[in-house]
């Protein structure tokens, strides 16, 4: 049976579609099924109804001879497809019920699926929202990435601390991908480069084949789907066959192991650069994969290169393929036969840049010497950029991409962008007076603000249907595609019997939360208390050390007035750290020990919980997300770009505690001041408090509380003392990300949180105009901002 285009499939179409693929393409009868194979077969089913759009998408856009948005970016952190597919293709409830005519629990079904996890955070998970939008607003649009064989490590505790263990997503199918054995690239490393006939010619010493792996992404509503493209390496030669013969079997394997090395792991570090040379492979593995793969495309449909402008636009998601700039300079000069000046103006015609933060450490910079013996051709066309830009704009000195023995990523980035963008308004003023300071006064108009989003699909649709099913009875399901008609919600907000609904779903979520991942914990978690969430990456700028800290300090207030009015929580946390960032790790140890003792104890016990779920993930983050009450945003003001995890809990219905920082300061405009928990120095004021000595001793001898906190850590309280001798004295001592100055202000932020909860209707009446409000963080928007501003791209409507 074929599966229909044109309408929903019925339940018993999509029944037998399934047996279909789990008889034929699983090769298993329905008896002998397990949960793997049921899964597997209905992803085929859904992915049967994927490709008929997406098919039409990619005609219709060579067809029109439609410009093209191709984004490039190391990491997607994509999560599971298949509830998300099920969700924009429409299929509810015709799947629900034909899983149950089979037998099948949906969810243990949606459950088995592993997250694609391929980045580490929030820049990972944008590049995914971004994708989604694209396909819904029809925008033709690929994603370039690498395919690595393991994403992001698992975590797990052991006594508290952080342990990695390997990721291993491909060790099934991955029934959503088509493999392109035509679609293969050379990407060459090394070797030298030899000038004949006043050309350059580059003979490289080592090179591998890119094979390209396609995943449809499906939009809203299910008619247009982009594609994902990932790059998996392969040697040139499979196998050194005399080496084989000669019996040397190890060594005649090493041009494959060579080659696979390429994209066999994800760095799992999303702020330092390592300095490897794999690191730098990998980047223009992937960066000349996807630019050979444009041009290729382009010439096929345009041959004509001065257009190339018109009809393509890529977006660099931060640095890491920065390397696209001299990449396509060279392609165009020594294959296609064009002058410096006109392959470097056609490419920075092409290029965009989206910068991600202002952490200096997270600045890529690469040392003149491994780029020259990694990619030697790349290093002279660096130098004629960096040589043209000093000529024609009679730049002061200090500024430049080459600076003694360093190449830095930024400045070239930037010199080969026709637009950079910051990710939120304060971002992007900052890096206008910061990083780029100097070439933002000789570029004036290039750089712009594009304020991050999230898909409202996957994020309200799919992660929360209790809040989705109220909000469809409400104001209809339009929202799901044009979000700012939340704000008709906010007509509702005083209307005690929609408040009552939004409180049942909410508590609904938390219920499902406690019982499930939390109970399995051992954290006694009672829906009516507050859950207060702080999942992200841990890193000391976004300062979970801040949270805990403070939690220490709640939990001796408590003893020292058991009987007083307290309200309830519980304190919930997620993320991982890099494997080499000891003291991220340090505090993730401290929140483990801290929660040992102050679950265990009977004063408190019912007051405060503090639940850290290992293996924060995707996933995690949409059964989290749903159910928290108070959305943890407390980063060092100035630090975070954006965030993305705040405005999942802004549409979600949590309240957020937080800092004038990144995105924030949107949220907290946008759904009013009145509605959102402030607290804290604001970047310039951190900024200056930084620059006194003795802040942190001088703010922590002002603070009975964080002084009681700190003492209570080093009295061996919560484990053994010594554990976190390094994060006290850097406490005291140092503090760079200013947990000590914000302390107090935090703490008095949380009491007023408590009060407020204390509340119910008026606590529930804030999170109905949160969500009611959250419509300009759709990720729809974002991408619209993107269409308009920077690509120059427009909707193509199929056939
Ligand atoms: C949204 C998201 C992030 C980004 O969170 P921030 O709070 O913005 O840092 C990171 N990881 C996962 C799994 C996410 O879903």
């Amino acid at each position: 049976m074929r599966p229909d285009l044109t309408t929903t499939p019925t339940a018993a179409a999509l029944r037998d579609q399934i047996l279909h693929h789990l008889t034929h393409t699983q090769g298993r009868g329905p008896e002998f099924a397990t949960v793997f194979d049921w899964r597997l077969a209905v992803s085929y089913t859904v992915r049967d109804l994927m490709v008929g759009p997406w098919v039409q998408a990619i005609r219709a856009a060579r067809d029109q001879g439609a410009k093209r948005v191709y984004y490039l970016s190391m990491e997607f952190l994509i999560g599971r497809i298949l509830g998300d597919a099920i969700i924009n293709l429409n299929l509810e409830p015709a799947m629900g019920e034909a899983l149950s005519l089979l037998g099948l629990d949906e969810q243990v079904i949606l459950d088995d699926e592993p997250d694609a996890a391929l980045g580490n955070g929030g820049l990972g998970r944008l590049a995914a929202c971004f994708m989604e939008s694209l396909s819904s607003l029809n925008c033709p649009a690929f994603g370039y990435g690498i395919r690595y064989e393991h994403g992001l490590f698992r975590q797990r505790f052991e006594g508290g601390q952080q342990v990695e263990t390997p990721e291993d997503w491909l060790n099934q199918p991955h029934p959503w991908e088509f493999v392109r054995i035509n679609y293969s690239y050379e990407i060459g490393f090394k070797g030298h480069v030899d000038t004949v006939d006043g050309r350059a010619v580059w003979h490289p010493g080592e090179s591998v084949i890119a094979r390209a792996y396609d995943t449809p992404v499906i939009g809203w509503g299910g008619d247009w789907a982009n594609t994902l493209r990932l790059w998996g390496a392969l040697p040139t030669t499979l196998l050194d066959l005399s080496r084989f013969n000669a019996g040397d079997h190890t060594a005649a394997a090493e041009p494959e192991a060579l080659a696979r090395t390429l994209s066999r792991v994800l760095y799992p570090d999303d702020t330092t650069e390592s300095g490897k040379e794999l690191r730098l492979k990998q980047e223009y593995f992937l960066t000349s994969a996807a630019l050979q793969d444009i041009l290729a495309r382009f010439l096929a449909e345009h041959g004509d290169l001065e257009i190339l402008p018109e009809k393509v636009a890529i977006q660099l998601n931060d640095t890491h393929p920065a390397i696209a700039g001299p990449e396509l300079i060279r392609l165009l000069m020594d294959q296609h036969g064009l002058g410096f000046e006109r392959a470097q103006d056609l490419a920075r015609r092409t290029l965009n840049y989206t910068n991600h933060t202002l952490l200096p450490e997270a600045l890529e910079r690469w040392s003149t010497w491994l780029m020259g013996r990694v990619l030697p051709r790349h290093m002279q066309i660096i130098q004629m950029i960096d040589e043209d830009h000093r000529r024609t704009t009679n730049r002061p000195a200090h500024i430049g991409i080459v600076h003694g023995d360093q190449v830095h990523m930024g400045e070239l980035a930037f010199i080969m962008a026709g637009r950079v963008n910051g990710v939120s308004a304060l971002h992007t003023d900052l890096v206008k007076d910061t990083v780029f300071a100097d070439l933002h006064r000789l570029h004036p108009d290039r750089i712009v603000n594009q304020t991050n989003g999230v898909t409202p699909r996957r994020w309200l649709r799919m992660a929360n249907p209790a809040l989705t099913r109220l909000m469809d009875d409400t104001i209809g399901t339009g929202w799901t595609a044009d979000l700012d008609q939340l704000k008709e919600l906010a007509a509702h907000a005083d209307d005690a019997g929609f408040l009552q609904h939004l409180h049942g779903a909410k508590r609904a979520n938390k219920a499902a939360l406690s019982n499930g991942l939390l109970a399995g914990l051992g954290v006694r978690a009672d829906p009516d208390a507050i859950f207060d969430v702080q999942v992200k990456r841990i890193h000391e700028y976004k300062r979970q050390l801040l949270n805990v800290l403070e939690a220490i300090a709640l939990w001796h207030r408590i003893h020292e007035d058991p009987n007083g009015d307290w309200t309830p929580r519980v304190k919930i946390f997620g993320g991982k750290a890099a494997p080499g960032y000891w003291l991220a790790k340090s505090v993730i140890h401290l929140i483990n020990d801290v929660a040992t003792t102050i679950n265990a104890d009977p004063v408190t016990r019912d007051l405060l919980q503090i639940a850290y779920p290992p293996n924060y993930n995707v996933s995690m983050a949409e059964d989290l997300i749903p159910a928290a009450d108070l959305s943890e945003q407390i980063s060092t003001a100035g630090k975070e770009a954006s965030g993305t995890g705040n405005m999942k809990f802004t549409m979600n219905g949590a309240l957020t505690i937080g800092t004038l920082d990144g995105a924030n300061v949107e949220i907290r405009e946008h759904v009013g001041a009145e509605n959102f928990f402030l607290f804290g120095l604001t970047a310039e004021e951190a900024a200056a408090e930084r620059a006194r000595p003795g802040h942190a001793r001088r703010a922590i001898e002002a603070s009975e509380d964080m002084k009681i906190a700190l003492q209570l850590i080093a009295e061996g309280r919560f484990g053994r003392a010594e554990s976190y001798y390094a994060l006290l004295d850097r406490t005291w001592n140092d503090d760079p990300f200013l947990v000590a100055s914000d302390f107090d202000a935090y703490f008095a932020a949380q009491r007023a949180v408590d009060r407020a909860y204390a509340d119910q209707a008026g606590w529930d009446r804030m999170a109905a105009l949160n969500i009611a409000r959250s419509g300009f963080f759709s990720s729809d928007r974002t991408i619209r901002g993107y269409m308009r501003d920077i690509w120059h791209a427009v909707p193509v409507v199929p056939a």
